[in-house]
């Protein structure tokens, strides 16, 4: 079997055109970088997002939105929705996307789909997913190198998390095949991280992201520690249920309903109209992000009858209010995989198209406490468009990495984003406040890759003398306060403070309670790892302690006072 990257000779490092790209189930992107700067390219036909359909007509081949509009004429030479079937047996494939599109296939396991890609008349070839695949890359490759007036050579891919090695492999010889070298496949978490990190505005410290990845397909959530810049991580979640198309499904319902009312025919039950309301439910999907009305207009929508309507953004909500409830639980679900409690979330990154979506945005905002940050447009000024983060991301890895060879590509650049060896709980300071309390500093984040190194500068008392520095291990728990009961109010039972003024969101929800719990994260001090007296520190003076984790997790501490003379220092084995 090949073995992926670098199956291939490729170009010479010093002449490689290089570009991000994001290929999935529903649109795909294509990125490049100037002056460090990523910029997601618009296609021929203006569109950044750039449906992965195929479709042959009389032998053209097109592509992108020309193709998905050719779902409605000519659905049966047209390939959509195959990414996900790279690499995969035919047994283990879901095709129901595909049902107004081409079927895939069974060739002896492997998947393929039979269209008419030569003439309309003749017989249809059989082209199997990593040819789809390879024809669809060309054709975005293609797309780029006219964009940039040159031949792009290389690219980094995004994947999910969840694509095995076979997915892996299948995609990069399928992007060999369009003659792009693949540098790198990095996960679609950690390429909507690196987006961000590479802000100008970005400081890079140690935090817990939570990045959800809602696309039209498939929801995917992932749970990361960013510590000193390596990204680890800790738990994934995936979802086939919930995802863009069950929205667009929802108002294709609502409006259908709305048609039989009317003319009593029901559109869904012919491909064609199927077809053409599939399309105008997510125009109007779309346009309801934007706006708080939207338009349905389709002509000819089924027995040549027209039809128009509109629909509030309100009324949309309620109706998809499963779907959007979905996305929340699948996000509170990898965090409790992960460990952690939502209080323990620095950022939630939202990408893929989907997250561009106000409810899903706004629900994630109510899930989480305040001092979590939620990057998305509807909640945060400074959120990167949803639909292009992961490719940017992409990019900037591909400009970072063009110029080693490929071979030493994979040694150098994987540990910055796989599961290294990481401590499993913080590492702090333990010292006495005023009160006579015990006061823990963290020091190192828990989840912290090894190796690490971290000083910090801790007050002597004010009057200088010896000072007892411990390092101890530390643990969080939650501390919950209930609320006082209160007598009941009269009716009207609008809480003080409670400025939501969407009337569903408080509708049969009846864990109001929670709303008033203060939930507050406290240090439990664990394992005392070391213990210095620094003796004699001069008034006002400060101490210094630098704690170290090895690579096997060995822990060595030093101890000295600022500007002073020698220091303690320990060592403590793995
Ligand atoms: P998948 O692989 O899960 O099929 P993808 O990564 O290929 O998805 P994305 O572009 O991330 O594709 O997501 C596509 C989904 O996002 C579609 O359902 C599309 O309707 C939806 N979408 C795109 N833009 C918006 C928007 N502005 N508001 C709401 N939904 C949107």
């Amino acid at each position: 079997m090949s073995e992926g990257r670098g199956a291939r000779p490729g170009p010479d490092p010093a002449d490689r055109v290089v570009i991000g790209i994001t290929f999935g189930n529903s649109n795909s992107s294509i990125a490049f970088t100037v002056d460090d700067k990523a910029k997601v390219i618009a296609n021929e036909d203006g569109d950044r997002q750039i449906p992965t359909v195929l479709s042959y007509v009389d032998g053209d081949e097109y592509y992108g939105a020309q193709a998905k509009a050719f779902l409605v004429r000519n659905p049966s030479n047209s390939i959509a929705y195959f990414r996900e079937f790279l690499g995969k047996d035919f047994k283990s494939i879901d095709p129901t996307h595909c049902h107004a599109a081409a079927h895939p296939q069974d060739n002896a396991g492997s998947v393929f789909f039979a269209v008419k890609d030569k003439d309309a008349e003749g017989e249809a070839s059989h082209v199997s997913v990593g040819e789809a695949a390879t024809r669809y890359l060309r054709r975005l490759a293609a797309s780029a190198s006219d964009y940039l007036g040159k031949k792009v050579t290389s690219a980094v891919i995004t994947v999910p998390t969840n694509f095995d090695e076979k997915q892996r492999e299948a995609l990069t010889r399928a992007a060999n095949d369009a003659d792009l070298e693949v540098l790198q496949l990095i996960s679609d978490p950690v390429a909507a991280m690196l987006a961000y990190d590479a802000r100008p505005e970005a400081v890079v410290e140690d935090k817990i992201v939570v990045v959800a990845d809602l696309g039209g397909t498939r929801s995917d959530v992932a749970v990361v520690a960013s510590r000193g810049g390596m990204y680890t991580v800790l738990a994934t979640a995936h979802d086939y249920e919930f995802a863009g198309v069950q929205l667009d499904q929802v108002l294709m319902d609502h409006f259908a309903k709305e048609f039989i009312k009317k003319h009593t025919t029901d559109p869904r039950s012919d491909p064609r109209s199927l077809a053409k309301l599939r399309l105008e439910a997510e125009a109007t999907k779309k346009a309801l992000s934007l706006g708080t009305n939207a338009q349905f207009s389709v002509e000819s929508l089924a027995d040549g009858l027209d039809f128009s309507s509109t629909i509030s953004r309100l009324r949309y909500e309620m109706i998809g209010r499963k779907v959007f409830d979905g996305f929340t639980r699948l996000v509170e679900g990898a965090v409790k995989k992960a460990g952690l409690d939502v209080l323990d979330v620095d950022e939630v990154i939202l990408c893929g198209g989907t997250s561009h979506t106000p409810r899903v945005a706004n629900n994630l905002r109510a899930a989480f406490p305040e001092s979590t940050e939620i990057l998305a447009p509807a909640t945060s000024a400074g959120a990167v468009n949803p639909s292009e983060v992961q490719a940017r991301g992409a990019a900037l890895q591909a400009s970072l990495i063009q110029e080693y060879e490929a071979g030493d590509i994979e040694q150098s650049t994987h540990p910055a984003v796989t599961t290294v060896k990481h401590i499993s709980n913080a590492i702090g300071v333990v010292t006495v406040n005023p009160d006579g309390e015990q006061v823990f500093t963290p020091v190192m984040q828990a989840e912290t890759a090894a190796p690490a190194r971290r000083t910090v500068h801790i007050a002597a008392p004010r009057d200088g003398g010896d000072v007892l520095v411990k390092i101890v291990e530390g643990g969080t728990h939650i501390k919950v306060t209930k609320p006082e009961p209160k007598p009941k109010e009269p009716v009207n039972g609008d809480k003080a403070g409670s400025d939501d003024d969407s009337d569903f969101d408080s509708e049969g929800d009846d864990d109001d309670d929670d709303d008033d719990e203060k939930r507050e994260k406290i240090w439990k001090l664990g394992k005392l790892l070391a213990e210095a007296a620094i003796k004699g520190v001069k008034k006002g003076g400060k101490v210094e302690v630098t704690i170290n984790v090895l690579a096997d997790l060995g822990v060595t501490v030093t101890a000295r006072e600022v500007g002073g003379k020698g220091g303690v220092r320990g060592h403590l084995a793995a």
